[in-house]
């Protein structure tokens, strides 16, 4: 039974998190509608990270609840007690919940189209030639239509990190997190994933991004959320928070990067 609205995606309510006795996240509320852009914004260790993976349930938390589309993440709730869910129904929700990190993770001995059907043949049984046409087509959304048969050694950084949105784009995700996507690569590779995501943005998809681009939030982002030391501070449309942060700590931080 969903307990959230239909417009809305993910759902993050009254999140607190430790890793032993630290508390990483306290009390961390978001909601992220249907094809929203969410930047998150906010300096090294605020708990950006942490936060994109308790979504997905590689981190566990210690209160709160996280619904995407309408599913409670890691638990089924009865009579307003929790149960952990097997790990069969975790990887379900997970396969909902696509993620691109810092590294681009491709799997090396496999090609960019092998590594983009990887997902639709392994864990979701697609036949070959069907997750083929699927990799095919987001290949060449990602503009690389024309670099399928190669290595990810004969990729650029940039180039990889396409591949990488590709292959998360293959499980048809309902939401796409990316952990700082562009912060390995070279400076003159980082328009081009960035134009890639902008173009993701468009079709519709539902995004949360952390990232210190700050050119990217203002012209794609929906909302910016800025966290510091593990409490969201400020959040709103990308202008308010990017050209009138009421909260000092985010303009001492905006003032570093812009
Ligand atoms: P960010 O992504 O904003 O840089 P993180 O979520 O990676 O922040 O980390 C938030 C805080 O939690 C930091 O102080 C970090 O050192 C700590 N931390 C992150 N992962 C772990 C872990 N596995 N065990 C203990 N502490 C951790
Ligand atoms: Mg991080």
């Amino acid at each position: 039974m969903s307990t959230v609205s239909s417009d809305v995606c993910v759902d993050i309510r009254s999140v607190h998190k430790f890793y032993g006795d630290f508390q990483v996240l306290f009390d961390v509320n978001l909601e992220i509608a249907k094809g929203e852009v969410c930047v998150v914004l906010g300096p090294s260790g605020s708990g950006k990270s942490t936060l994109l993976r308790c979504i997905n349930h590689l981190e566990t938390i210690a209160a709160g609840r996280i619904y995407v589309n309408g599913d409670l993440i890691g638990y089924s709730e009865r009579n307003g007690k929790l149960y952990c869910l097997a790990e069969e129904a975790i990887a379900a929700q997970r396969r909902n919940i696509g993620m691109v990190f810092q590294r681009f993770n491709l799997f090396g001995h496999m090609t960019a189209i092998q590594n983009v059907m990887a997902g639709p043949v392994l864990v979701k049984g697609h036949s070959r030639r069907c997750a083929e046409l699927l990799a095919m087509s987001l290949l060449e959304r990602v503009g690389l239509a024309d670099r399928a048969r190669q290595y990810p050694s004969q990729l650029s950084g940039g180039q990889q990190q396409r591949v990488a949105i590709a292959r998360a784009m293959a499980m048809q995700p309902d939401v796409l997190l990316f952990d700082e996507p562009t912060s390995a690569l070279d400076p003159e590779l980082v328009g081009e994933v960035l134009e890639t995501m902008k173009d993701l943005a468009r079709t519709g998809m539902t995004m949360i991004v952390v990232t210190h681009e700050v050119g990217f939030a203002r012209e794609v982002a929906d909302r910016v959320v800025f966290m510091d030391q593990g409490r969201i501070v400020e959040k709103g449309a990308p202008e308010s928070v990017l050209d009138n942060p009421r909260n000092p700590r985010t303009q001492a931080f905006l003032s570093k990067v812009l």
